[in-house]
């Protein structure tokens, strides 16, 4: 079993201030605990290529886009919403965070690697097909998943998205797709205020109150979610994969700890062995304590790695 490790110099590039949370010292703390914990090494390194404007339209609008290209500033900041905004590197770590994940996709059906962690910034999970958001440009693991299914002509992809906060944009995006299922777990009420009263056959939204802990994350996820995964007989599975719901993470109040990071991952790579060869990409989202957030990535790509 290979996993890839998927990055790009430009994710370090993009910076939105020295007081914003989503930094490129994420990404710092990430790759220094996966020296500590001696798994660097055994990951398979690529450099994230380019997302193409063909992979994008299949998610976002074309106006939009364009938008987001034109307001690239030459210097200095450009605000897109009052959490998310460019520097000049932001579109070439954003185009590129999107490509990775197409580039993950690409490695994993083509058997080269078992699955593939995307450390990318800036995330993509609130980003909806036509509104920048919650630090997201364009939606990475929606570009992703659209890749799978039109490119490589799968008929059933699911995404899991435990990221603290609900994944708004990648339900906007595939809320009449029902090649697609969408399990999502989050704090409610809490932002984006979405997601909670949601009626769909194939988006799985489940809601949990802040103070949640492992043992109750778990259980929820072990009935609400497992069964309708396995229903759904996935060919590929996704992680929008999140690390605020740490206990460590003040961004929100859930109490997950390292070893509930590894036991949802295990959870969805049983699924992936039954019905999708083990193939999974994984897709950074959020995550904001350097230190609990470089653990939890090191215990999700040790147990993707079967190390
Ligand atoms: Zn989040």
């Amino acid at each position: 079993m290979q996993t890839a490790y998927i990055t790009h110099p430009s994710y370090l590039l993009h910076d939105m201030g020295s007081w914003h949370p989503e930094s490129p010292a994420r990404l710092r703390a990430i790759d220094d605990r996966l020296h500590a914990a001696h798994l660097f090494d055994h990951l398979i390194h690529l450099e994230a290529t380019r997302v193409q404007r063909s992979q994008l339209l299949r998610v976002h609008d074309a106006a939009y886009i364009d938008f987001v290209e034109a307001a690239s500033p030459s210097e200095g900041l450009r605000e897109l919403d009052p959490d998310t905004s460019m520097n000049p590197h932001t579109l070439e770590a954003a185009w590129h965070a999107a490509g990775g994940a197409v580039m993950a996709v690409d490695r994993v059906l083509r058997g080269e690697v078992t699955n593939a962690f995307v450390a990318c910034r800036p995330p993509g999970h609130h980003a909806t097909r036509n509104q920048a958001m919650g630090f997201c440009l364009f939606n990475n693991v929606a570009v992703a998943a659209a890749h799978a299914l039109e490119e490589h002509g799968l008929e059933r992809v699911a995404i899991v998205d435990f990221d603290v906060h609900h994944g708004n944009g990648t339900e906007d995006i595939f809320r009449d797709e029902p090649r697609l299922m969408l399990c999502s777990t989050f704090q409610h009420p809490y932002y984006p205020f979405r997601g909670a009263d949601t009626v769909s056959d194939h988006i799985v939204n489940v809601p949990l109150p802040a103070g949640t802990t492992g043992t109750a994350y778990r259980e929820a996820f072990t009935n609400l979610i497992l069964p309708r995964l396995e229903a759904f007989r996935p060919q590929m599975l996704f992680f929008s994969a999140g690390f605020d719901g740490h206990r460590e993470d003040d961004m929100a109040q859930f109490g997950l700890v390292e070893a509930d990071y590894a036991w949802i991952t295990g959870q969805v790579m049983d699924v992936a062995a039954r019905h999708a060869g083990g193939r999974i990409v994984s897709v950074l989202e959020g995550g904001y304590d350097l230190s609990s957030l470089g653990r939890s990535v090191a215990a999700h790509i040790k147990t993707l790695a079967a190390l």
